[in-house]
């Protein structure tokens, strides 16, 4: 969360925030509790019953209450600019758990020097409204264990109390790191991406010592590494990994489709369609790596094709960063598939801004950067 430039997130109403500092202020200078009580109010999303903490100490405290009452708590870490695929996890884990927390923070140390961080969507007040409407569905249907409890909104101080380490490949702080696994496919092109990942995943998961957390299929590498390190570091939790949610297209659900526009959007299902085509061989009984990726990346080159014959105005440029076929624990390339293992399938392209754009169209948030896409199927064991 951002919050060294106030103006681009505003983790709650500006009357909520008055109220936050009168209350901190209220409190007499000798009060040792003050960095814990905000008064005796908390804060909480409008019309809902959910908490939001954005400091450690009173969440910890309402944690080891719910363990006095013998209730279970899940944890969904999100980057905010919540969709249908944080949401399903949402669900999930409020079909498990009696308490589910939501933590919202755009984490800075696994965003690469030359990445996206400060134009990453930060979208608090849509984020507390679609909270807000899950938060009356799960109420309306009985059949749930819990509900949304509370929302842990940390600033990057209280996440990074001895100050924010660097976000260079060489950079010192106290870092989790979770290798090999952390530095193939996704770690190559962005080398501190599972340092950060695995680093502000710890801190989560020992502020909030949730029973169940739960993470997206659609990173898969992603679970692969949180896996790891909850089996290495004999955290005492269970990891949940909830299935991809898409567009009717096929185009998976990503915080970082809103940078696509009309013309991108269009073309974006490219990499679940060549993902799918592989999925297909394997399907038809095809285990070799040729077997399984040759046709896929014939489709990729004639979809490209297909662009480049297009005028400059109508068409859209992309470039396949990979496309792997890898073993589903240690995400290492195969040759063969293993079919009672299974493999994973997975890619990564880039779609290049638009040339030529048009009078009026919409090219996506922030004039449409280049935009990294990622996506997988999951080959499962046979027999
Ligand atoms: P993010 O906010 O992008 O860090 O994502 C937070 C969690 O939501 C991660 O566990 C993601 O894997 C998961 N997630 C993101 N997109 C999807 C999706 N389309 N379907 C299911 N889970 C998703």
């Amino acid at each position: 969360m951002l919050l060294q430039t106030p103006k681009a997130f505003m983790p709650f109403p500006t009357s909520e925030i008055g109220l936050f500092h009168i209350l901190r202020r209220s409190q007499p200078r000798f009060d040792t509790t003050r960095s814990i009580h905000y008064g005796n109010k908390t804060l909480k999303i409008p019309k809902t019953s959910i908490k939001v903490f954005r400091e450690v100490p009173k969440l910890r405290e309402w944690r080891r209450q719910q363990l006095l009452d013998y209730r279970s708590v899940g944890l969904v870490p999100t980057m905010g600019a919540l969709h249908e695929g944080h949401i399903s996890l949402i669900r999930m884990a409020a079909r498990e758990n009696h308490r589910v927390v939501v933590s919202i923070y755009v984490n800075p140390t696994q965003f690469g020097v030359h990445e996206d961080l400060d134009s990453y969507p930060k979208t608090w007040e849509k984020d507390c409204e679609m909270l807000r409407e899950l938060d009356q569905e799960l109420a309306e249907d009985g059949s749930n264990l819990g509900t949304v409890s509370a929302v842990f909104a940390p600033t990057t101080s209280t996440m990074y109390p001895s100050g924010r380490p660097s976000q260079e490949v060489d950079g010192k702080g106290s870092f989790v790191t979770i290798t090999p696994v952390g530095e193939l496919l996704e770690g190559t092109t962005r080398p501190t991406f599972f340092r950060g990942v695995a680093t502000v995943c710890m801190k989560l998961f020992n502020i909030v010592a949730p029973e169940r957390v739960y993470f997206g299929q659609k990173d898969v590498q992603q679970t692969v590494v949180i896996k790891k390190m909850v089996k290495d570091f004999f955290l005492d939790m269970d990891v949940v990994v909830g299935p991809t949610q898409r567009e009717p297209d096929g185009l998976a659900l990503s915080s970082r489709n809103v940078y696509l526009g009309t013309r991108r959007r269009k073309v974006a299902t490219v990499l679940s369609k060549v993902l799918q085509v592989a999925e297909a061989g394997y399907l038809r009984g095809h285990r070799s790596r040729d077997e399984l990726l040759g046709p896929a990346g014939e489709l990729a080159k004639l979809l490209l094709m297909e662009q480049n014959q297009m005028l400059p105005e109508e068409r859209v440029k992309f470039e396949v960063d990979y496309i792997s076929l890898a073993d589903p624990e240690t995400m290492e390339e195969l040759e063969e598939v293993d079919e009672t293992r299974g493999a994973i399938l997975s890619g990564a392209i880039k779609m290049l801004p638009v040339e030529s754009p048009q009078p009026g169209e919409d090219l996506g948030l922030s004039d449409g950067p280049p935009v990294r896409l990622i996506d997988n199927i999951i080959l499962k064991p046979i027999g």
